[in-house]
C-alpha cells in the first residue's frame, strides 16, 4: 500500500449525504468491524466514487486514513445487490436490516459472521428464493444472538426438562417453558401466588419452536425451511420482538417495512 492508505472489502450498511457533495460511508468489514469512510464528491453522477458509495454495495475501498478520518481513494464493486431495490418490500426489509447490522456492528471489532449474515440475507432477497418475511425473521434472531443475546430454547426454564416442543417463549429472559410449568403458573396466578415467571410470553407452536431451533442449530442453511403461512407470521412477530426488546431499540426502517407490507 502506498503510504498511509489502507484497504478494506465490505458492505455499505449506509451512505449519508455530507453538505452537497460529499457522502459519509458506513462500511461493514470482516476484519475492522464498521469503519465510517469519507467519499469526497460522491454525489456527483460524474465521480468515480458515485456507483461504490450506494448503500447495500459490497466492494473493495481503498482510503487514507488520517487523524479521526478516513478518506476514500479507490473503489471497485464486488457485487452490488441492486435488484434488492427492485420491489418495495425487499427494499424496505434490506434497509431495516443494514440499520440493524449498523447498531450491532463495532468500530475495529472484528465480526465475520455478521457480514456473512448480511450478505446471505442479501443474496436472498434478491434471489426471491423465501418469502422476504423468512428471510427477515432468520436475519433478526441469528443477529441478535450473535450479539450475545442468544435464547436458550434447549429445555424449560421452570423444571429443567428438555422439552420437545416448548409451549412458551420468554421474550424477555430468552427462555421457553414446557406446557405444564405454564398450566402451573396459569393456576398459580389465579390465586394471587405468581412468583417470578415469565414476563414477556410468546405462545409457540411445535412449528414454530422447530423453526426457530433450526434457525439457531447452526445449520449450513438457516433460511432453509418451510412453515403454514400462520406459523410463519408467529414466527416472525417472534423474531421481531425479541430483537427489539433485546435490543432495546426502534427502527425508523422497521416502521416503513410495515407500512410497505401492510398496503
Ligand atoms: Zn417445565
Amino acid at each position: 500500500m502506498a503510504n498511509g492508505e489502507e484497504s478494506c472489502r465490505g458492505l455499505v450498511l449506509r451512505s449519508t449525504d455530507i453538505g452537497d457533495h460529499d457522502k459519509l460511508l458506513t462500511v461493514l468489514t470482516a476484519e475492522r468491524g464498521k469503519l465510517t469512510i469519507c467519499a469526497k464528491g460522491a454525489h456527483s453522477l460524474k465521480s468515480k466514487y458515485m456507483p461504490v458509495s450506494q448503500q447495500f454495495i459490497y466492494g473493495d475501498y481503498t482510503f487514507r486514513e488520517k487523524g479521526e478520518g478516513r478518506w476514500l481513494k479507490e473503489g471497485s464493486i464486488v457485487e452490488s445487490f441492486f435488484s434488492v431495490r427492485a420491489e418495495l418490500t425487499r427494499l424496505a426489509a434490506a434497509s431495516y436490516m443494514m440499520g440493524v447490522a449498523e447498531v450491532i456492528a463495532l468500530e475495529e471489532e472484528p465480526d465475520p459472521e455478521l457480514l456473512r449474515l448480511c450478505l446471505n440475507s442479501l443474496h436472498l432477497l434478491a434471489a426471491d428464493k423465501y418469502p422476504v418475511s423468512q428471510v427477515k425473521a432468520v436475519f433478526e434472531l441469528l443477529a441478535v444472538s450473535g450479539a450475545g443475546f442468544a435464547p436458550d430454547l434447549g429445555s424449560c426454564a421452570g423444571c429443567g426438562k428438555r422439552t420437545p416442543y416448548p409451549a412458551v417463549f420468554d421474550l424477555a429472559g430468552g427462555v421457553v417453558f414446557c406446557s405444564d410449568c405454564v398450566k402451573k403458573r396459569e393456576q398459580a396466578a389465579r390465586f394471587g401466588e405468581a412468583e417470578e415467571g415469565y414476563s414477556v410470553p410468546a405462545p409457540l407452536t411445535p412449528g414454530v419452536a422447530d423453526a426457530l431451533r433450526h434457525i439457531l442449530s447452526g445449520a449450513d442453511n438457516p433460511f432453509a425451511f418451510r412453515l403454514p403461512e400462520e406459523d410463519l407470521r408467529l414466527l416472525c412477530d417472534i423474531c421481531e420482538r425479541y430483537l427489539l426488546l433485546q435490543l432495546d431499540m426502534n427502527f425508523k426502517t422497521l416502521d416503513f417495512y410495515h407500512e410497505v407490507t401492510a398496503s
